[in-house]
């Protein structure tokens, strides 16, 4: 498959029926797996061989998934999670355990946010948060001994940093550890971390990969280019033999897909968040079309970050394809045909004149949600990063009065008169 042009695998990869097979992926609604003899099975529990026994290992749907996303990021091998967080959890838990230490990026989604500074500390993993921004001494001097990797977004939902990749991976492998990218906001069609430097990549499926707001998902991506053996005293989980698999070395056995590997047999056999082949099915169908909608995303946000940036209304704006932003350059350099549709700006009269703001919009709906066809505003001081003091928002990129514009696939003729509307009142 990974001979064909980008657009071609979003709808090819992954996925090619044998001769009367159906033409359109099935859906194995199937907890299990028939086989004619126990021993036959034994060889599949043992990792003998490969082949479908039970859904929560592995299952056919998902698998063609998985391979497809792997493909467009032009990684080794997938693995599908029911959610986001659950990505982001095994991501992070497949290579590190209590007593060890993580460096992430501050600027953060939210729920990630919590989940490496307050759950996974409490399973004894310690987190040193840097700025986004900060320079190669800073990020260097966050090591410890027992660092295990570093974590950050591309682009960051929903503050819009736009992160150094390449000095990120450069330090990181400096240090014999790998750099995790959660790419949820670009997608592979505007970023591919790996041809950066990033090791594994990670998505919130969620949002523009399912892209209809249908189904939560999640998936990991390993490019299968981190030697984990010549760093083999830092992760022992994959280099030495695991009791827990009749003393398989993933490293020995599987070589590039050794974390792949270990991700499936270890954390998904004993934590179970898969994702289910209904919602593989519907992540499959966005997948098909995701090259045609992330442009014009793109394109309809840049009309209205455009649009926003020239009113008076607005007390400041943030997209990073706006030369005035910050991160214009690094944007450039990393997304040249543009970010993502999302959008944030501040409104004047602050938190107050942003909620009348919102509440007023009629096109734009108010949701818990981000990245999909259909344009939707959020105000993430008062919704997904509530939890957080005004110091750790601010920490994170995000004020209090930042208001979250996902731009959708609409007329933008329309998209602008309703924000023009709303902002009248
Ligand atoms: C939404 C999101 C997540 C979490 O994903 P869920 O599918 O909601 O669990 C993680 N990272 C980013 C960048 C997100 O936007």
């Amino acid at each position: 498959m990974s001979e064909y042009r980008f657009n071609t695998k979003c709808i090819q990869s992954g996925y090619s029926p044998k001769n009367g097979e159906p033409r359109v992926l099935p859906i194995t609604q199937s907890t299990t797996f028939k086989y004619d003899s126990s021993a036959e099975m034994a060889r599949l529990f043992d990792l003998e061989e490969s082949g479908y026994f039970y859904t929560r290992l592995a299952n056919p749907t998902n698998d063609a998934v998985a391979k497809k996303i792997a493909d467009l990021e032009g990684g080794v091998g997938a693995m599908l999670t029911s959610s986001g967080q659950a990505a982001s959890f095994y991501s992070i838990f497949n290579i590190c355990s209590a007593g060890e230490h993580i460096i992430s990026s501050a600027a953060i989604y939210g729920g990630t946010f919590n989940l490496i500074a307050v759950t996974m500390k409490k399973l004894g993993i310690e987190c040193t948060f840097v700025s986004p921004d900060c320079t190669e001494e800073e990020l260097e001097a966050a090591f410890k001994p027992n660092t295990k990797l570093i974590f950050g977004e591309s682009l960051a939902n929903p503050s819009l940093t736009v992160l150094d990749i390449e000095k990120f991976a450069r330090v990181a492998h400096r240090n014999g550890v790998p750099l995790i990218i959660d790419n949820t906001f670009p997608t592979p069609v505007n970023l591919r971390p790996f041809e950066w430097g990033a090791d594994i990549v990670i998505h919130s499926t969620t949002k523009y990969m399912d892209g209809h707001a249908t189904a939560v998902g999640g998936v990991i991506v390993d490019s299968g280019n981190f030697d984990w053996e010549k760093h083999s005293d830092k992760y022992p989980g994959l280099t030495t033999p695991d009791d827990s698999y009749h003393g398989i070395t993933y490293t020995e056995k599987f070589g590039r897909m050794a974390y792949i590997t270990k991700l499936v047999a270890q954390l998904m056999r004993d934590l179970g968040s898969i994702q289910s082949p209904m919602n593989a099915f519907l992540l499959n169908l966005g997948l098909e079309t995701l090259f045609l909608r992330v442009p014009r995303h793109c394109e309809n946000a840049m009309k209205a970050a455009q649009w926003l940036e020239s009113d008076d209304r607005i007390s400041w704006i943030e997209y990073p394809d706006l030369k005035s932003s910050k991160y214009y350059e690094l944007a450039q350099k990393y997304m040249p045909n543009g970010t993502s549709g999302v959008i944030s700006f501040g409104i004047k009269g602050g938190r107050e004149a942003a909620t009348k703001f919102m509440d007023s919009l009629k096109l734009a709906a108010v949701v818990t949600h981000v990245a999909d066809a259909r344009t939707c505003v959020l105000h993430p001081a008062s919704t997904t990063h509530r939890q957080l003091t005004d110091e750790q928002l601010y920490a994170c990129g995000i004020s209090p009065d930042l208001v979250r514009l996902s731009v959708g696939i609409e007329d933008i003729e329309d998209i602008i008169a309703d924000l023009d509307s709303a902002l009248g009142k």
